[in-house]
Formats: structure tokens, C-alpha cells, sequence
């Protein structure tokens, strides 16, 4: 038996640890530094928290199928599994589905049976057009691409969101029930959901997105699916709106269990922890644990981000992970002011990461307020009530230590297409190019891997405006411009909503 890392290396955690440790019996001195901090033993299955310390534990299943907690909080481990450098050494060589399994097996207890569980892996990434799943290529003598764009709707959201969707499956059949999902998209979301559960027996699936913001390509992998247990609903508002909706829809108690609401969206646990894989398949085809690597990843809702920080928690030497973000800045100007302060959200030709609500970011304060679900809701309540807070010293400083950040305009983000087609053949989407301007521009000495968060083809205009190249949708879905389009326009309503949901689930 060995006792998993604690989750605070450093002074401020160590006082706050030592007065919970006097009523709480999980916490005691960690073995691997000399802090107090939690040291449940391996084997016992984790318990998941909400960040705002209000709403009950739940095991993995629960916390999977629930999404946003009763509290208003998103849910987390109570502790990091912990990988040795030798468990990590030997990931090299394996496929991703045998690395997504021995990553993820540590977060979900006794949900699956491991038989179970490899199955589910293994149906998900059958989906993916590329043997590899996520493959590494280089790009420069020390910079690579994280390709994570080969599922079936050409974004990286289906690396989470196929195996959700296996999840659910399994779970569901097993237990009976039948639940209402519901999403809210910028545009990728949606159409991966819609992907992982299309005739699915046990779901209903409703998928918010903002009407005239999302890419043609965007819009008809969302409407186009034939299945009638799918609804896309074009909401009058911006991508906020709808996601301010959803959480709206979350904390109506009623409806949420008239309903047997689903949260699919990236706040939900499952789908970062599908998503931290990715970090140690890349880092150890390129050296890791022997070496270090950073990540520059194109970041929104600070979902793909934060599973990076996730993998350096359970050991991954990461060096550096740079948040990239496009005009719509409010993390970038988080690290540079320490002022978290939401401004209008601007139409850019990255849209999924055009938000100003960064969901994800609360996940990261719990880590920074030493897990003090009472300072997150202060927080919380503030971004609600004056669109914004201030970070205390301590935590700027902590947040400075895990991320670096940068913004790169529209102008910049065409330019860095047409440089990329130039030097290296590769046609990037705008947001994989906001990612590769900025890992060149802060790369350091260790192996700089930027996410390709999604295919050129999914946004053809701008890549067709920076390279003269309309870039060709893959064979498997050639025929999406022909196919029928099928949607609901719905006003910013929460009422109006709700009513179409019980209507139509
Ligand atoms: C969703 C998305 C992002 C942003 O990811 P977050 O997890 O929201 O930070 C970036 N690029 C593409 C193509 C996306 O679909």
C-alpha cells in the first residue's frame, strides 16, 4: 500500500491541513512530503467533492451522471492518484486504449469491473480514423502537434465525449433508468454529444447552441442526425447565455429530478478525466518520465487545460502549460492583472473558445483557496453579482507557478495559418493556430506540444481566407452538406426552455 500524493505542497495548505487533520481522520502526514494532507490509501475507491463544499460525496458513477452539483459546484476528487515513474515508464509502448485504462482506472472505483471497463474504451475510440487515436507529429526541432481531431465530428471533444457515452450506456442499461441530457455548445460540444449518444435507448438528448454563432459544419453535425432522441435548439443569445441557461436549468431542483437531468458539458468530471490521457500518451511517445514536456493548449473553458494540470498532479513531468487564448481573453488577463473580470464576448473565427465564463476555472480556484469550498463560493457569488473577483496574492502566485498565457488576435491567428501551410504543409483550424503562435513565441528548452484541438475542415472559411486552400472534409462524412437539417429556435428563456424539454424529452 502506498498513500496517494496530498493535494497541497506548500505552506498556507500545511496550517489548513493540520487544523482539518484534528477532525478529520483520512488526514495525516503525507508520505511523500512533509506536509499534512490527505493519505487515503490506494485500492479505496475515490469520493468526489464538489468545489463549493456544499453538496453530498458521490463515487465516480454518480458524480459522472449528475454533472453540475447541488450546490452549484463542479465536482473533483478528494485526492490525486499518484503514478510512480516506473508506472509511467511503462506506458511507452502501449496503445492508447491500454494507457487510457491504467490513467483513468485510480478515478472510478468499482463502477466498471475492469473487463467492463476496457470494453467501454474500447468501443469508443473504434469511432476514430486513426489507428494512433491522438498521434504526435513534428513540426519544428522541437515542437509538435497533438493531433486530436480524428473522431467523428473532427474536434477534440470526442475524445471525451465518445466514451461518455459508453459510460452512460453501461451504467444506464445496468440500473434501468432513462435520463435527459442536456448541453450547451460553442459548437463542438454539441455535435460530440450528439455523436456519442444518437439512438441511444436510455437518453434523450438536448443540445443548446448559440443561433448564427456556430460554423456551418458545426451546425449541421448538430442538426443534421435523424435519431429522435436528439434535439438541437438554436438559442437567441451568445454562448454564455446558454451556458448561463443550463446551469439556471441545473439549479431548479424540480425540474432537474422531474426530468432526470444529465450534464454532458465540459464542467462534468468524466469528460476531463477522458481528457488527461491524451497529456501522458504524447509525454511519453516524446521522452516523458525521463524528460519533461510542456503543453501549449487553445483554451475556452478551461476543460482541456485543466486535465493537463490534472496529469502533472498524479506525476507527469510537465515543464509549462500555456493557456492560449483568442481576442476573448478574460483567463490571459486573469494571470497578467489577477483580476478575473468577464467583458462582452466578441464573434471571433475561433469560436469555441469565444467565452467569457470559463467554467472550468473553478476547478483550478478549489486547488489555489486550498480546497476551501466556502472562498470558491465567494468567489462564485461575486462573478455572479459584479462580473468579477480579485485573486489573493497567494493564490496569483500559486497560478503563476502551474501556467504561462498568451492572446493572439484575429489578424494573428490568419497570419499564423498561412505561416504554418508555408513552413510545415499543415493546414491548422484557427484554434490549433492560436496554439502553435504561442508556443513558438514562449517556447523554452523542453519539447513544446501544442493541442490540435480541431480539424482544418471544420472551419473551411477562415483556413480558406489565410491559405487560398478550401480544406476537404474527410470521405466518411462528405455527403454532411446534403443531408437534412432539423432544429428548434428558442428564445433566451429559461421557461420557454424548460417547457420545450418536457414537451419533447
Ligand atoms: C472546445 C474547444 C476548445 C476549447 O476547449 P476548452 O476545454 O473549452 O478550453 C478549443 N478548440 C476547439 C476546436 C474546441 O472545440
Amino acid at each position: 500500500m502506498r498513500a496517494l500524493s496530498c493535494f497541497g505542497h506548500n505552506k498556507a495548505a500545511e496550517f489548513d491541513h493540520q487544523r482539518r487533520a484534528r477532525t478529520d481522520s483520512r488526514l495525516s502526514r503525507c508520505c511523500a512530503c512533509r506536509y499534512w494532507c490527505c493519505t487515503r490509501q490506494t485500492g479505496d475507491a475515490v469520493r468526489y467533492i464538489s468545489t463549493r463544499g456544499q453538496a453530498p460525496t458521490l463515487s465516480f458513477e454518480e458524480a459522472m451522471l449528475t454533472g453540475l452539483a447541488r450546490d452549484g459546484g463542479l465536482y473533483l476528487p478528494e485526492s490525486w492518484p499518484e503514478m510512480v515513474t516506473d508506472e509511467i515508464a511503462a506506458l511507452a509502448g502501449q496503445s492508447y486504449e491500454e494507457v487510457a485504462f491504467r490513467v483513468m482506472r485510480p478515478f472510478i472505483g468499482d463502477t466498471f469491473t475492469d473487463e467492463e471497463f476496457r470494453a467501454i474504451i474500447d468501443r469508443a475510440y473504434a469511432s476514430f480514423g486513426h489507428d494512433v487515436r491522438c498521434p504526435v507529429i513534428q513540426t519544428g526541432p522541437n515542437d509538435w502537434l497533438l493531433e486530436l481531431h480524428h473522431g467523428p465530428t473532427l474536434a477534440f471533444k470526442d475524445v471525451a465525449m465518445q466514451l461518455i457515452g459508453q459510460m452512460f450506456e453501461a451504467s444506464l442499461t445496468r440500473s434501468g433508468k432513462r435520463v435527459t441530457i442536456v448541453g450547451a455548445t460553442s459548437g463542438d460540444t454539441g455535435s460530440a454529444a450528439i455523436e456519442a449518444f444518437r439512438g441511444l435507448e436510455a437518453v434523450d438528448v438536448f443540445i443548446l447552441y448559440p443561433h448564427g454563432r456556430v460554423s456551418e459544419v458545426q451546425r449541421r453535425q448538430m442538426t443534421t442526425p435523424s435519431e429522435s432522441n436528439v434535439h438541437a435548439l438554436a438559442i437567441d443569445g451568445d454562448f454564455d447565455d446558454c451556458q448561463a441557461l443550463l446551469k439556471d436549468m441545473f439549479n431548479d431542483l424540480d425540474f432537474r429530478d422531474r426530468v432526470h437531468l444529465a450534464g454532458v458539458n465540459s464542467i462534468n468530471w468524466a469528460r476531463v478525466l477522458a481528457q488527461v490521457v491524451y497529456y501522458f500518451t504524447s509525454a511519453v511517445a516524446l521522452g516523458a518520465p525521463d524528460r519533461s514536456i510542456s503543453f501549449t493548449v487553445p483554451t475556452g473553458n478551461f476543460g482541456d487545460i485543466f486535465a493537463g494540470y490534472v496529469a502533472k498532479r498524479m506525476g507527469l513531468p510537465i515543464e509549462r502549460l500555456i493557456i492560449a487564448t483568442n481576442q476573448n481573453d478574460i483567463l490571459h488577463r486573469t494571470l497578467v492583472t489577477g483580476r478575473h473580470e468577464k467583458e462582452g464576448v466578441t464573434p471571433s473565427i475561433s469560436p469555441s473558445m469565444d467565452i467569457q465564463v470559463s467554467s472550468n476555472f473553478e476547478r483550478l480556484l478549489f486547488d489555489l483557496y486550498d480546497r476551501e469550498g466556502e472562498a470558491v463560493t465567494q468567489l462564485m457569488t461575486e462573478l455572479k453579482e459584479d462580473g468579477r473577483f480579485t485573486l489573493s496574492q497567494g493564490a496569483l502566485d500559486r497560478l503563476l507557478e502551474e501556467f504561462d498565457s498568451g492572446r493572439v488576435s484575429e489578424d494573428e491567428t490568419s497570419a499564423e495559418i498561412t505561416h504554418m501551410a508555408k513552413a510545415t504543409g499543415q493546414i491548422l483550424c484557427p484554434h490549433t493556430a492560436i496554439g502553435t503562435k504561442i508556443a513558438r513565441e514562449q517556447s523554452g528548452t523542453a519539447p513544446m506540444v501544442t493541442l490540435a484541438t480541431a480539424h482544418a475542415a471544420k472551419f473551411p472559411d477562415a483556413v480558406e481566407a489565410a491559405t487560398g486552400i478550401r480544406p476537404a472534409l474527410p470521405a466518411r462524412m462528405a455527403d454532411l452538406y446534403e443531408r437534412i437539417e432539423r432544429v428548434t429556435r428558442l428564445p433566451a428563456d429559461l421557461a420557454a426552455l424548460q417547457a420545450h424539454i418536457e414537451q419533447h424529452r
